[in-house]
């Protein structure tokens, strides 16, 4: 076995149906009695009912929350924390709304309890992502990993069949990235197969059945894991391009992640074989790639970064952007080979598998 190193995170998570009926005891628990809600505008109205189960205990909602954490919405946040003397907050929705929990307490310190309503898996990570003036900047500190994550099946029942898709493999990607990573170790290696296996399973039930609580269930319980991967390693070109590719182009961050990961994992096919069999075992497929390119298929995820709105003409300046500074990758990163990657991707064909590859070579 190979030298590693794990570090646990620490936090508590509840899972099951009927769950927001935990939320109340789980501010008392964290010595809290004045939360603010947060949400999307979007999803304004779920906040204002917890707001109101909650009673007492909440202060009310702030309902801005928007993608890619924009610092002048956190700041504006923190000041009604401030002025209703708010003393923990409850994000409820997606990655956006977690975002803006932990954008809270890196200005404040106040506990966060996060009640995910996607597969986005930010809830279990210590990373934290904002914009301002349009520059993105990530940054990892145990300051944002959310104190509670309260996961309530029930909330997902509804999410709409293109996010369901495009969110849950966004969580897969953050669980095939673990298994190659650089600092990879058994315990999360563990997790991450069992989390594409889960969401991969589940994916695939909720197409023909959307509203099905056992695959409801299970591809919750799979973005719960594949964010422990996220969380707890780091990541590599996957990760690097739909970062880039998000930042610079504008792209939406679970279709970019959709559409981006069959291309990245078989760029490092080659050169993380072990990694590879495991995330096709998980799939139940013979190739890594093409299993994920068929599921992302038959899920009905977007096929393409035109079909989510890149220009042929951004294909050189992404590549630009994305190996202008150097970082680990199982297989070295070249702009050569990430500009093919991209016109793949571009195009929407199947990737090249080992078996094209090798029978080309
Ligand atoms: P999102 O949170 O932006 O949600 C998209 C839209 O769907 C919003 O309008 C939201 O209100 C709505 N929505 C959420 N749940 C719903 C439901 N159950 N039913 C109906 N509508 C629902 O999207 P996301 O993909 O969850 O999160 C993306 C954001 O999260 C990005 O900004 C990304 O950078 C960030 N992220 C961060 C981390 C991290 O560890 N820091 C990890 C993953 C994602």
């Amino acid at each position: 076995m190979q030298p590693f190193t794990y570090a646990a995170l620490p936090s508590r998570v509840l899972f099951g149906s009927g769950m927001l009926d935990r939320v109340a005891g789980e501010v008392r628990n964290l010595g809290c009695g004045r939360a603010l809600v947060l949400s999307t505008p979007e999803q304004l109205a779920v906040a204002e009912a917890l707001s109101d189960r909650l009673g007492v205990l909440s202060v009310g909602v702030f309902g801005e929350a928007a993608m890619h954490t924009p610092v002048d919405v956190s700041e504006r946040a923190v000041d009604v924390v401030h002025r209703l003397g708010a003393d923990c907050t409850v994000a409820i929705g997606g990655g956006s709304t977690t975002g803006l929990g932990k954008a809270i307490a890196l200005r404040t310190d106040l506990p966060q309890i996060a009640v995910p309503t996607t597969y986005a898996g930010s809830e279990a990570t210590p990373i934290l992502g904002e914009t301002k003036g349009g520059l993105k900047t990530t940054q990892r500190t145990l300051k944002v990993l959310p104190e509670v994550v309260i996961y309530d099946v029930d909330l997902t029942l509804d999410l709409p069949q293109d996010m369901t898709a495009t969110s849950g493999l966004n969580a897969i990607a953050h669980a095939v990235e673990a298994l190659y990573t650089q600092d990879a170790n058994p315990v999360i290696s563990l997790i991450a197969e069992d989390g594409i296996r889960a969401l991969a399973t589940a994916l695939r039930r909720l197409r023909q059945s959307p509203r099905e609580h056992e695959a409801r269930s299970n591809a919750l319980y799979g973005a719960w894991a594949c964010g422990l991967c996220l969380g707890a390693v780091g990541m590599a070109l996957h990760h690097k391009l739909c970062h880039t590719l998000g930042g610079a182009f504008d792209l939406p961050h679970a279709p970019t992640h959709a559409v981006i990961l069959p291309y990245a994992v078989a760029y490092n096919a080659h050169a993380a074989q072990p990694a590879m069999s495991r995330i096709a075992r998980a799939l139940g497929s013979e190739d890594a790639a093409q299993g994920l390119y068929d599921l992302a298929r038959s899920i009905g995820a977007p096929a393409s970064l035109e079909a989510i709105g890149l220009k042929r003409a951004d294909l050189d300046r992404a590549a630009e952007l994305a190996t202008a500074n150097p970082y680990w990758n199982p297989r070295p990163i070249t702009r050569a080979g990430v500009r093919e990657l991209l016109e793949m991707a571009f195009t929407g064909q199947p990737p090249e598998t080992d078996h094209a590859r090798l029978e080309r070579a």
